[in-house]
C-alpha cells in the first residue's frame, strides 16, 4: 500500500547523507571529544565542525552553539538559563510545551509570566510585547514558528522591543529552522532553540544559540563541556548528524526549495479547499512556513478523519504529537478564536523535503472521499450541511 507521510513537524525522516556522515562516529571514529589522544582530538574536530555548520545555517558565530538534546532542553536552558525567582517573563499562549511548561514551573517559582494573545491568523502583537513589559521584565520568549499551523511571528519587531527595554529575548525557532532563512542578527534574540529532528538530523540532537555576552545559567551541574553551559559528554554521532543536516538545509534553503516546498504546500491547501466544502486554512492570512498546512473540515472529528487517512496509508495530525490522544481540543486553535467544535475539526498537514507531487495527488485523491464518507456518517452534517458550524 502507498505510504504518504504528511506529519513532517512531528518529525522528519533522516537524510540518508546524514546518516553517511554520522556512520562512522559509531564505529572506527567513537572518541571522546574531551579525551586529549588522538582519538579525542578527531572527535573534536569533529564537533567543532558541525558547530561551523549550525552556526551558519542560523547567522551566528560557532562559539554561541550549545549542543543539547533537542528542543525541549534547548527551551528550558533559555528559560531556566536566565529568569528565576522574582523576574517577570513574557511569553505567548500558543508556544510550544516546551516553553508553556518551564514557564508554569517559574511561576511555580515565584517568577510572574505574562501569556499574551494572539489574533485570529494566530499572530502576537509586538505591541502588546511592549505593553507587557515591567521594570523587572527579564525575558521575553516568543516562537518564530508555530507548530501546528506553520504562523510565523514578528519576530524582528519583538527582537527590536527586547533590545530598548534591554531585556533577554529567547525565540524557540525549532519549526523554523531548516525551512525559512532564521538569522539570529536579524531577529536581535539572545536564545534561539532548534531541534534536529524537525530538519532531517536524528531525533535527540539540538541546539540552543547563546548570545556571546549572554549570562546563562546552567541545568545540569557536570563537566566543562560546551564551555560549562552544558554539562556532559557530548552526543558525538548526534551532533555530526545534527551538523550534516544543518549544512544540507543551508543548501536547500539556498537553491530555492523552500519555494518549491510552498508550492506544493499551496497545491495540497488549495485542492483540498476548492475539492471539498465547508473547509478553510488556519493561519492561511498570515506570514508561514511553506510546509505547513492546518484545515478546518466542519461536522468532522479530526481525531476520527486522522485514523481514517492513516487506514489509507497518509500520516496527518491533529495537534502536536506530544498532545495527541488528548481530549482537549488544541489550545493553538482555541487561542486563535476557533469554537471548541472548529478546533477539534482541523488537521494539520505538514510536508517535508521527501514530498513529492505524486504524494498530494494522492493525498488529494483520497482525502475528499474520506470526508465524504465520515460526513455522512455524522448527524451534525446531515442536519447542518445546510446550517454553517461557526
Ligand atoms: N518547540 C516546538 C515549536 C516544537 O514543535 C517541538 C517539537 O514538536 C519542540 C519545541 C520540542 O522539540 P524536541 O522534540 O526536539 O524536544
Amino acid at each position: 500500500m502507498r505510504k504518504v507521510y504528511l506529519d513532517n513537524n512531528a518529525t522528519t525522516p533522516l537524510l540518508p547523507e546524514v546518516f553517511e556522515a554520522m556512520r562512522p562516529y559509531f564505529f572506527e571514529r567513537f572518541g571522546n571529544p574531551s579525551s586529549s589522544h588522538e582519538r579525542g582530538q578527531q572527535a573534536r574536530a569533529a564537533l567543532e565542525q558541525a558547530r561551523v555548520q549550525v552556526a551558519e545555517l542560523i547567522g551566528a558565530r560557532p562559539g554561541e552553539i550549545v549542543f543539547t538534546s533537542g528542543g525541549t532542553e534547548g527551551d528550558n536552558l533559555a528559560i531556566f538559563g536566565v529568569a528565576g525567582p522574582g523576574d517577570h517573563v513574557i511569553t505567548s499562549a500558543i508556544e510550544h510545551h516546551a516553553v508553556l511548561n518551564a514557564c508554569k514551573r517559574l511561576e511555580s517559582l515565584g517568577a510572574p509570566v505574562t501569556y499574551l494573545p494572539v489574533d485570529g491568523q494566530g499572530r502576537v502583537d509586538p505591541g502588546d510585547v511592549r505593553t507587557a513589559l515591567r521594570p523587572n521584565t527579564r525575558l521575553i520568549s516568543v516562537m518564530m514558528a508555530n507548530n501546528e499551523t506553520g504562523v510565523v511571528q514578528a519576530v524582528e519587531e519583538i527582537g527590536r522591543i527586547a533590545a530598548e527595554a534591554d531585556v533577554w529575548f529567547h525565540t524557540d525557532a525549532v519549526q523554523a529552522a531548516g525551512k525559512i532563512v532564521v538569522n539570529v542578527d536579524q531577529i536581535g534574540c539572545d536564545l534561539l532553540a532548534i531541534s534536529g529532528h524537525k530538519l532531517n538530523a536524528p531525533q535527540g540532537t539540538g541546539a540552543l544559540f547563546v548570545r556571546a555576552g549572554t549570562t546563562l545559567r546552567a541545568m545540569f551541574q557536570g563537566g566543562p563541556q560546551e564551555r560549562g553551559r552544558r554539562a556532559g559528554t557530548e552526543n558525538l554521532p548526534g551532533v555530526v548528524g545534527l551538523g550534516r543536516g544543518s549544512a544540507l538545509a543551508r543548501e536547500w534553503l539556498a537553491v530555492g526549495k523552500g519555494e518549491e516546498l510552498g508550492a506544493l504546500r499551496d497545491r495540497l491547501e488549495r485542492g483540498i479547499t476548492q475539492q471539498v466544502e465547508r473547509t478553510r486554512v488556519n493561519g492561511g492570512g498570515a506570514p508561514r512556513t511553506p510546509n505547513t498546512s492546518n484545515i478546518v473540515f466542519e461536522c468532522v472529528a479530526g481525531g476520527a478523519l486522522a485514523d481514517a487517512l492513516d487506514l489509507e496509508g497518509i500520516c496527518v495530525s491533529t495537534g502536536s504529537a506530544c498532545s495527541s490522544g488528548s481530549a482537549q481540543p488544541p489550545y493553538v486553535l482555541l487561542a486563535m478564536g476557533l469554537a471548541p467544535e472548529l478546533a477539534h475539526a482541523s488537521i494539520r498537514f505538514s510536508l517535508g523535503k521527501q514530498t513529492s507531487q505524486d504524494d498530494v495527488a494522492f493525498a488529494l485523491e483520497r482525502v475528499p472521499t474520506v470526508v465524504t464518507k465520515l460526513r455522512a456518517m455524522s448527524p451534525l452534517w446531515e442536519k447542518g450541511s445546510a446550517k454553517a458550524q461557526t
